[in-house]
């Protein structure tokens, strides 16, 4: 069950401890507290988890300050939509605002590699007015003799170098939670430059003590990648997993699904889910057109295949969109075959933008179509 409640109703305010009053009455239900800030407001929402069957609905209808109340199936019960006009599970970190109607572009290096090209990188960025970024620290390879990344060692100057260049988010991978401490340690060693999202790669997609690691933190929001041999519900579940351990501020990111049917691309890509992960769940959706494509071939109409499947994706309502860039992609560490070269971020920006600007067209149309429905016409 969840109780929502009306606008600006403080979560540590009369109104709430009333509801906890009411519920302590049932020993088996436990009661969590959560603040979603909406498109246009913020909502505070009470979750009531056990077997609330017995919690008479109408009598917290009619307590101060309750918006409604709204009865969730099992399934997803605290990432799930329940209904078209719940709010969106959205958050704002460092300053950066991430909703089901936001849209961020995250570019990077697959592995932090030199201090040079990372600082070259940074300052191309935040020339294309770009402040938010990937890159990976700690790399799960298919191959142990293959570089696993510079762990922890690097942190201190890939988070001063990320402040110096104004970025406000680095999506980072963690495979382990030492390495969320890790991340802890060293971003307040640096005097918080730079804020983290912590990214749950496709290899971990079910590793769940990872998932209730991220979960049961709330200083970091997660980014949650689809497992590659994951069903869509599969996927859905292990964010409820983060979820359940109180942590919502989460987005799930589409990477392509492994199968030979997707050949010659690494994955099958995989966004025509971008809609429907809207419609079973209030979360952002993030897209990851590299991995799925996962090599720069150029169709024949001249425009990069990875730019191809980003506009899918785009097209479609995505909210992020994870791109692997690189100074000198022949020298890098990890996944080279597939960055773009920083000569080419200008017209990757202007391309991903027509993409977001005709999804923003097809929305509205569909909006006027719709209103018009109701409206009777
Ligand atoms: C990555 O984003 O660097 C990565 C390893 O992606 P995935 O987990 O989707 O393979
Ligand atoms: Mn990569």
């Amino acid at each position: 069950m969840i109780i929502i409640m009306k606008p600006d109703i403080d979560p540590a305010g009369d109104e709430i401890k009333g509801i906890l009053n009411f519920v302590a009455q049932f020993p088996e239900v436990k009661a969590s507290i959560s603040g979603i800030r909406g498109t246009s407001r913020v909502v505070t929402e009470v979750y009531l988890i056990g077997s609330t069957h017995d919690v008479p609905q109408e009598n917290i209808e009619k307590m101060a300050g309750v918006e409604r109340v709204v009865r969730v199936s099992s399934k997803y019960r605290q990432i799930g939509r329940h209904g078209r006009d719940m709010e969106h599970l959205g958050f704002e970190y460092n300053g950066i605002n991430f909703d089901q109607d936001a849209f961020h572009i995250f570019l990077g290096p697959c592995a932090v590699d030199t201090p040079e090209n990372i600082g070259t990188m940074l300052r191309h960025f935040q020339q294309l007015g770009i402040n938010t970024v990937r890159m990976g620290a700690y790399k799960p390879r298919t191959s142990p003799y293959d570089f696993q990344g510079h762990g922890k060692g690097c942190l201190p100057w890939v988070f001063e170098l990320c402040g110096k260049y104004g970025i406000k988010v680095v999506s980072m991978e963690v495979l382990k939670e030492i390495h969320i401490e890790e991340i802890d340690n060293a971003l307040k060693e640096a005097g918080n430059p730079t804020g983290v999202m912590l990214q749950i790669g496709t290899r971990n997609a079910q590793n769940f003590e990872l998932l209730k690691a991220v979960g049961s933190q709330s200083t970091y929001p997660v980014l949650y990648k689809r497992g590659m041999g994951l069903s869509l519900e599969e996927a859905l579940n292990a964010c409820e997993y983060i979820a359940s351990e109180g942590n919502r501020n989460i987005i799930i990111c589409l990477r392509g699904v492994k199968t030979r049917l997707g050949d010659p691309h690494r994955n099958l890509t995989d966004f025509i889910h971008v809609p429907v992960v809207k419609r079973l769940s209030r979360l952002p959706v993030c897209i990851d057109p590299t991995h799925s494509v996962g090599i720069k071939d150029v169709a024949m109409d001249g425009i990069f295949e990875i730019c191809h499947a980003a506009a899918q994706g785009i097209i479609a309502g995505a909210n992020m969109l994870l791109i692997e860039a690189h100074p000198k992609p022949e020298m890098a560490l990890c996944d080279g075959a597939q960055a773009m070269r920083m000569d080419e971020l200008e017209y990757l920006i202007e391309d991903i933008n027509i993409a977001r600007n005709a999804y923003l067209q097809r929305k509205e149309i569909a909006q006027r179509q719709l209103f018009k429905k109701w409206k009777g016409h």
